[in-house]
């Protein structure tokens, strides 16, 4: 009997003939072999299944493809998070993904001075562009952010009391948390002021023999609320000079655009950090300047030497792919108008309101094509950044989705969409998971009933992406 079901099964052979002659061999034959493990032992619980070597190769060719697919895939982003953390924070410009592209694919004077033939530093892609940005008289980089504040710490102030608000001890993405940071730097933290208020007298009584800076760190992803109070970086500045101690400022974000403009409350930009006469000062590559993920440290020449000299660099230090990213993002600026033309980041946060309806209108027009598709351009809010901006709010527009799809009552088979078989809306969560399994991958919003789509993300070739999207997963059958 159980023979009699074994034999249904095609020979390995057979199915290894049925299979793509394009498939690569050796994990095609492994993938044959698994899939006829699997359905000889479905065999031996009794389960009937009449298989030809055509069925058995599609299933195991299914099988190798799901087993080998990237892990890593591009994502349609409908959040409307212009910097979402978890979908790869700033998306690069076209230049920048060239200058990329071309430092994978071959050779480039990374380190090397084509004058002279001679060793030169990396850091000389992007010191002289980040110089004339801020106003720094040098400039350096690293792999981000946190490793700046990690270098520039231990390169200064080893040892020594970094001064720092009680308001400032902020935690960033969850594993950034100031004190442990600072204890890694092997600076000493010393604390000043209450959380919502820290006045420079405050500052000023901290002062001693062994304060190694002051330290200013904008809380970029939180604010607090009443009454608050705290030190202007200018204001620090003549209190670090007074002292002889110098002043430090973790700008965070790195505007290097005025940010006002696009209705951003308080957001410091490098420029004016610098003009106000910090020593030493960083933020994000991939946050507000919209480039490659890094780390820029401008200011104080002795202060960029010291950093450049620290061991931790050669452990800091960027690729040549980001290097090249960063450098041409960093050219683009050098013409304002056209970083607002061109970085992706800058222009999503200026499209026009009026720009954003129409774009969300037409979208639910074309939603509304799809059958059991309900979809509605609504205005809405949306925050700026997931982890690195969070308390900043734009006003946008968005497209409210409902999918209704038929229950096959009763057998299995019954046809989906017959007039009898009543219909059910498909709730958010389950539409929102399958438009994020789907391909392309599609990330939206969820709210009360809806999965929301925002306009201000998605880049204009995508829209029809994304509404194919939406048709496979309202088309999907209800488990
Ligand atoms: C985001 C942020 C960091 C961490 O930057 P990464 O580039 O993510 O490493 C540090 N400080 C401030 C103030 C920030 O906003």
């Amino acid at each position: 009997m159980t023979d009699n079901h074994y034999r249904r099964l095609p020979p390995v052979n057979d199915v290894l003939a049925a299979c793509p002659p394009d498939a690569p061999r050796e994990p095609m034959l492994a993938a044959v072999r698994e899939e006829l493990a699997r359905l000889r032992a479905a065999v031996a619980q009794g389960e009937a299944m009449p298989l030809s070597a055509t069925d058995v190769a599609g299933r195991a060719y299914a099988r190798l493809q799901r087993a080998t697919q990237p892990k890593l895939v591009s994502v349609i982003n409908a959040t409307g998070i212009v910097l979402h953390t978890n979908l790869g924070r700033a998306p690069m410009s076209h230049d920048a993904a060239q200058a990329a592209k071309r430092a994978a694919e071959g050779y480039l004077n990374l380190e090397m001075s084509l004058d002279t033939g001679k060793r030169s530093s990396r850091q000389d892609a992007v010191r002289e562009w980040l110089c004339r940005l801020t106003g720094a008289e040098a400039a350096t980089a690293v792999n981000n952010n946190a490793a700046a504040t990690v270098i520039a710490l231990r390169a200064i102030c080893l040892g020594k009391e970094v001064v720092l608000s009680r308001g400032q001890l902020i935690e960033i993405g969850g594993s950034f948390r100031i004190p442990e940071i600072m204890a890694v730097s092997g600076a000493i933290l010393r604390e000043v002021g209450t959380t919502n208020r820290t006045r420079v007298s405050d500052y000023e009584r901290a002062i001693g023999p062994n304060t190694g800076a002051l330290l200013r760190i904008h809380p970029s992803n939180y604010r607090i609320g009443g009454f608050t109070e705290s030190v202007a970086i200018a204001d620090l500045v003549a209190l670090g000079r007074k002292h002889g101690v110098p002043v430090m400022d973790d700008i965070g974000s790195g505007a290097l655009l005025d940010f006002a403009r696009f209705g951003f409350r308080d957001e410091p930009s490098a420029r004016d950090s610098v003009t106000a006469g910090a020593d030493l000062v960083w933020f994000s590559g991939d946050k507000l300047l919209g480039g490659p993920q890094a780390g820029i440290l401008v200011g104080k020449k002795e202060f960029i030497g010291r950093i450049e000299k620290d061991p931790l660099m050669r452990a800091f230090r960027l690729d040549k792919m980001t290097l090249a990213a960063l450098e041409a993002t960093l050219r683009i600026y050098l013409d304002s108008e056209r970083a607002l033309r061109e970085v992706p980041l800058l222009r999503m946060l200026s499209i026009p309101l009026n720009e954003l309806r129409h774009r969300a209108e037409q979208l639910a027009v074309s939603m509304n094509t799809i059958e059991g598709v309900s979809a509605v351009a609504v205005a809405d809010e949306a925050f700026v950044g997931g982890g690195s901006l969070p308390e900043e709010k734009m006003p946008t527009w968005v497209v409210e989705v409902t999918a209704r799809i038929a229950i096959p009552g009763g057998s299995r088979g019954s046809p989906p969409f017959s007039p009898e078989v009543p219909l059910t809306t498909v709730s958010e969560n389950v539409l929102a998971a399958r438009l994020r399994r789907g391909m392309p991958a599609v990330v939206t919003r969820t709210r009360s009933g809806k999965v929301v789509f925002d306009v201000r993300t998605l880049f204009d070739h995508q829209f029809d992406a994304t509404v194919g999207a939406l048709a496979r997963a309202a088309s999907e059958p209800q488990e």
